[in-house]
Formats: C-alpha cells, structure tokens, sequence
C-alpha cells in the first residue's frame, strides 16, 4: 500500500483565555494512495483540526507544536505560500464543514466556477473551463444548464453540496478532504451524497478522507477507518476489522451506539458519560474515566500505539 500522505507525531495547540487545548496529540496516521479513510469520533475530538491541517490550514489560534504532514514525501508544514496555493488545489482539496454556506449569495455558480478556475488553472480558457465545470457537474448529477445560471439561494442545501463537491475536483487533485460532508442535510439526501462520492472514488480512483461523526457513514464509503477520542487516534485499520474486531473499548461502544449496524447488535447502547474536559484531561488514558475496563496503570500512563493485527492499530493498555 502506498501512502499519499504521512502524518507523524503531530500535536496542535490552542492557547486560548481559559488555558491551551490540545486538538490533536501526537498523531501518527498513513493516508494510502487511492483509498477511502475515515476519521470518526465525537465533535471536539480533534478530527476536523487534523484534517485542515493536511491543507496546511490551522485555524487562528491554533499552532503546530511538533510535527510532519508528508505529502508523497515533502513536509506540507515546510512549504511557502506559493507552494501551498499550488498544492492546496491540484494536489489536495478540501469540502470544509458546512461548505455549501461558503458559496457567495451574489454570483452565480458560473461565476464562481470560473473565478476559482482563473485563479487556479495554468493556462486558462474560458470554454476549456466551461467544458471541464459541466462535466464536473454531471458528475455530482446536476444539470450544468440548469446549476450555472442559479444564484446559491436557488438551490437546495444538497445540490449547494454537490456543487462544493464538484468545485473541490476542478484541478483534478489526487484527493479530497471531505468534513462531515452530509451533515444538516436529511438522510436520503446524505445516501444520495454518498453514493455520488462512491462512484466518483470508483471512476477516477481519487484518494478520499473523510470526517464524520457518524458511524453508519462510514460503513457505507470507507476502506479505512481511524477513531480519534480527545485529540487521540485511538484506533485505526482495515473497515472490515474495525467493524467486526474493533479493539479500543471506544471504538466498541461507537459501534454499538450505532443503529442497526451490524446485524448481530439488535440493542443500541449509547455512550455512558461525557468527553473529557479538554482544559482539564485526565492523566493516563484519556478514555479511562468512561471506561469499563479501565486498570490502574491506564490512570497514570498514556498507552503507546501497537499492532492487534497487520494494519490495525490500538492506543490501549489491554494490548499491551
Ligand atoms: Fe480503557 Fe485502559 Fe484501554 Fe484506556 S487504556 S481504553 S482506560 S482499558
Ligand atoms: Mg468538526
């Protein structure tokens, strides 16, 4: 398996008034070429924030405190801005949460089609462009005569999506970063995205990493799946392993706090108890206070990363 990018020991802070947190710790993850990776975990847990980062986009305050992002090989966090600009949209690009917002209220998808493809596109040729853009489009099955002409409040929070969708795969990137990609939209909407970003994965082969809170999701598109608790990757491999021999008891409970998953797990259990407190974490694991199998070495030590399988991985002391 090749890897398109290469996260190692990672760690993002925020100083804010109240105290620094700590988004992402020490994170180790491999992104390989070509495949669908999830990341999962509750809101606040660090997913979002590790995967601006990717695009070499930390929001303020946020700073790196150690770190490499390899992308085929070169440190994201050494290149300057123009590096970046280059790489941001023909190597890596990004759906940002909630992005259908993002579209501006006063031009129409046209318009805004053809700003970022000036912009971007060495070489730029209005009809070239308008080729490429409606191809896109149909892509993301919309209908190029009908979507160009709209302004963004004409059209549904899916289409708006789709749309995003196919702005992100103008520059023909290897891959995309999609942040909760679905999220507010109603579920026939979301499996209808889903299925959409399925098949373009499948034609272009394009590398997809994908944010979500929501298990169920990720069953349906990924290959990989890494679960992140607090700033932790807690866990991560194949979809098939994590599904059926997750290791982490996180990673157990999210499964069976989801519905219908898997055919075995007629009951859903939620969660017990709250993330920690991210001013205030708790020493050793950070999972421990929820935990059921907690020992007294996981409140005083932070396990290390070992392998429970080939290509699967877990940050807990029952493995040890
Ligand atoms: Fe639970 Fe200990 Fe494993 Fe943490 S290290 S998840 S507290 S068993
Ligand atoms: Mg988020």
């Amino acid at each position: 398996m090749e890897n398109l990018v290469e996260i190692r020991d990672l760690t993002i802070d925020f100083p804010l008034r109240a105290g620094t947190i700590r988004a992402v710790n020490h994170v180790d993850l491999d992104i390989p070429k070509g495949k669908v990776t999830a990341l999962v975990g509750e809101s606040g847990s660090g997913k979002s924030t590790l995967a601006s980062a990717i695009i070499g986009l930390v929001s303020v305050p946020g700073k790196i405190v150690s770190g490499q992002i390899l992308y085929k090989g070169r440190d994201v966090l050494k290149m300057d801005n123009r590096e970046l600009n280059k790489y941001r949209w023909k190597e890596v690009s990004m759906v940002f949460q909630a992005a259908q917002n993002s579209l501006n209220p006063v031009m129409t998808i046209r318009e805004q089609f053809l700003e970022t493809a000036r912009i971007h596109m060495e070489n730029y040729d209005e009809s070239a462009a308008l080729k490429r853009i409606s191809e896109l489009l149909g892509y993301v099955r919309l209908e190029a005569n009908r979507v160009l002409d709209s302004y963004p409040h004409e059209l549904s929070g899916g289409m708006k999506q789709r749309v995003m969708i196919a702005f992100s795969l103008l520059l023909d990137p290897q891959m995309i970063i999609l942040d909760e990609p679905t999220t507010a939209l109603d579920v026939i909407t979301q499996d209808y995205i889903f299925n959409i970003l399925k098949r373009i994965h499948e034609e272009m082969g394009i590398t997809m990493f994908l944010q979500t809170h929501d298990i169920a999701v990720v069953a349906k598109v990924a290959e990989r799946m890494g679960v992140m608790y607090a700033g932790y990757l807690v866990e991560i491999g194949g979809i098939r392993d994590m599904f059926y021999n997750a290791a982490h008891p996180y990673t157990k409970q999210l499964l069976q706090a989801a519905p219908s998953l898997l055919d075995e797990l007629k009951e859903r259990k939620p969660i017990m108890g709250t993330p920690p407190d991210p001013y205030n974490m708790p020493k050793g694991c950070p999972f421990h206070p929820r935990c059921i199998h907690a020992k007294p070495i996981c409140e005083e030590q932070i396990p290390q990363m070992v392998d429970v399988a080939p290509d699967h991985k877990v940050m807990c002391h029952l493995y040890l």
